[in-house]
């Protein structure tokens, strides 16, 4: 079936040219599906375990993961060889090079050392062989700096391969077969530590696999719109909570330009929202975006079961998680019932959900031999009490194509950069009791610091940024009189992946200005002191 503007509505994996990446359960596995996808060539993971026979589709070209097993230890896991009758190309890397050979002869072992780090490729090429061998390393230089984390290496070279590169360590660090366009690399390319690794990806997806490189943010709108429709059908409706973070607003603004205003967007104001958030989000979606919201003040709901829970910062998390499935059920059973009502419109079956792909990475990675795969359950709460089938717009993207795509849907530059944002909000950022002014004193003195740090230009070097009310009290003396006030902690982070975090380090000037404002424009508060712990030991937020 094909939608009006002949936009086939299925799968990405069946619309682009894919390369599909087995992982080995290497930390790194995801970066190689990333690497592509900026060179516009459409990629999925899946587990090593995979039934070749089992997929719906037929990748361009398969690469296996690095891993943390040794290909000849009992219980090791190793790919369905029909991978090998696909007749597409194949590169191993690190354990997936192990694994090539294992496969074709079994010459693999420990080695005698680790190689752990920085180290220097020498390429070799064979201008009287078949074109194809040296097609991998074409237009890279002859020494490469690579990376490399290995602790087994190839004995031998399987038959019918050659050698193309080599390291001191390791006489076989890239091998090619002669007649086939099966590759090995020992080290690996999807790391920054490797300079030119995203060539050497780019010649094996481009040149190698030829995929096509139509990977791109228009093209996917045109595609998950047309898949949208035909999902929904054209009565359908769809129902979704909205926060005002950068991939509920994508993923609602795609909604509504595939379905219009049979898509309803559910803001729920649980009153530890940051200042006028509520206000501002209603504001773009409607205003701005089109975007068919209602929202739902259920403030003193919310700080009513608040109120008193001072000892466990768990259960805020838990109380405002509980008090937002029932006042969003609540709502949707409200729209619902006004939307049954409507000769053009069908029940509402959909829930919509913003997942991007490292959340089903998570659930699919390969996680060991024994391992069961799990699930994640963000939405399970919602899914029990409601009976509704879960819509998830975004499930192949990453979240710097989720960027991409929010400008490309017209959303506010603002929005799309905007610092990640917990669900129980400034409750988890107030130390203690969360009172209404506590939620006052948190919010205003956020304020000032973010609007400081736009103004200084630092928003986008910095990947979250917040202040936070420490529940004890500090003197102080303010225009001549002695006050005894509360301390605000301003907190900071750079980081790439949110696992591992750094403070930022501001200069004194700025940190001045910060704290001058805050203790001056914020009633209650008389200190202000920056936390300067990394992740790990510390978190991102403080409960
Ligand atoms: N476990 C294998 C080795 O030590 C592969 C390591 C990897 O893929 N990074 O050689």
């Amino acid at each position: 079936m094909t939608s009006e503007d002949g936009v086939l509505p299925i799968e990405p994996h069946k619309a682009f040219d894919t390369v599909l990446v087995l992982d080995f359960g290497s930390q790194y596995t995801h970066l190689i599906t990333r690497r592509l996808r900026e060179l516009n060539v459409y990629s999925e993971m899946l587990p090593c375990t995979q039934n070749v026979a089992d997929l719906s589709w037929k990748p361009v070209g398969v690469i296996l993961s690095g891993g943390p097993y040794s290909v000849y230890e009992d219980g090791a896991p190793h790919v369905d060889s029909e991978v090998f009758e696909l007749g597409v190309p194949v590169l191993g890397i690190c354990y997936g090079l192990q694994e090539i050979a294992w496969n074709q002869g079994k010459d693999v072992a420990a080695g005698d050392k680790r190689e752990y780090g920085h180290a220097y490729l020498d390429v070799q090429r064979h201008p009287s062989s078949s074109p194809h061998v040296d097609k991998l390393f074409r237009g890279l230089e002859d020494d490469l700096e690579v990376w490399m984390s290995h602790g087994d290496k190839l004995s031998k070279l399987p038959p019918s391969f050659v050698t193309i590169a080599t390291t001191s360590n390791a006489p076989f660090a890239g091998i090619a077969h002669l007649e086939k366009p099966w590759y090995g690399i020992q080290f690996h390319p999807e790391v920054t530590h490797t300079p030119r690794g995203t060539r050497l990806l780019k010649n094996f997806a481009v040149d190698i696999c030829n995929a096509k490189r139509n990977w791109t943010m228009g093209k996917f709108v045109d595609q998950e719109v047309a898949r949208i429709r035909t999902l929904v059908g054209e009565k359908g409706q769809v129902i979704g909570a909205v926060s005002g973070g950068v991939d509920s607003t994508v993923a609602a603004k795609l909604m509504q330009e595939a379905i219009g205003d049979r898509f309803h967007a559910v803001l729920v104001d649980n009153g530890v929202l940051r200042l006028n958030e509520a206000q501002i989000v209603k504001q773009t979606m409607t205003q701005h975006l089109g975007i068919n919201l209602t929202v739902v003040d259920a403030s003193e709901l919310f700080l009513g079961r608040l109120k008193g829970v001072t000892d466990d910062p768990e259960k805020k998390r838990k109380i405002i998680g509980n008090t937002f499935i029932e006042v969003f059920q609540e709502k949707a059973k409200e729209i619902a019932a006004a939307a049954a009502g409507s000769p053009q419109e069908g029940d509402i079956e959909w829930l919509l959900q913003g997942t991007l792909y490292p959340d089903v990475i998570e659930s699919i990675s390969f996680k060991g031999p024994s391992a069961t795969i799990k699930t994640h359950h963000n939405v399970g709460g919602l899914l029990e009490g409601m009976h509704l089938k879960l819509i998830e717009p975004l499930r192949e993207l990453f979240k710097d194509e989720v960027r991409i795509l929010g400008t490309k849907l017209g959303i506010p530059e603002d929005l799309v950069w905007r610092h990640p944002f917990p669900g129980p909000g400034i409750a988890i950022r107030i130390l203690g009791e969360v009172t209404p002014q506590q939620v006052r004193i948190a919010r205003e003195a956020d304020y000032i610091f973010i609007e400081e740090i736009k103004k200084a230009g630092l928003y986008r070097k910095i990947s979250q940024a917040f202040a936070a009310l420490l529940p004890v009290k500090a003197v102080g003396v303010m225009g001549d009189n002695r006050v005894h006030d509360q301390v605000i902690a301003l907190r900071a982070v750079e980081t790439t992946d949110f696992m591992t975090a750094d403070w930022y380090p501001f200069d004194g000037e700025f940190l001045k200005r910060v704290s001058r404002r805050i203790v001056n424009e914020v009633n209650g508060v008389c200190r202000v002191v920056y936390d300067i712990t990394s992740k790990p030991p510390g978190t991102i937020e403080m409960e």
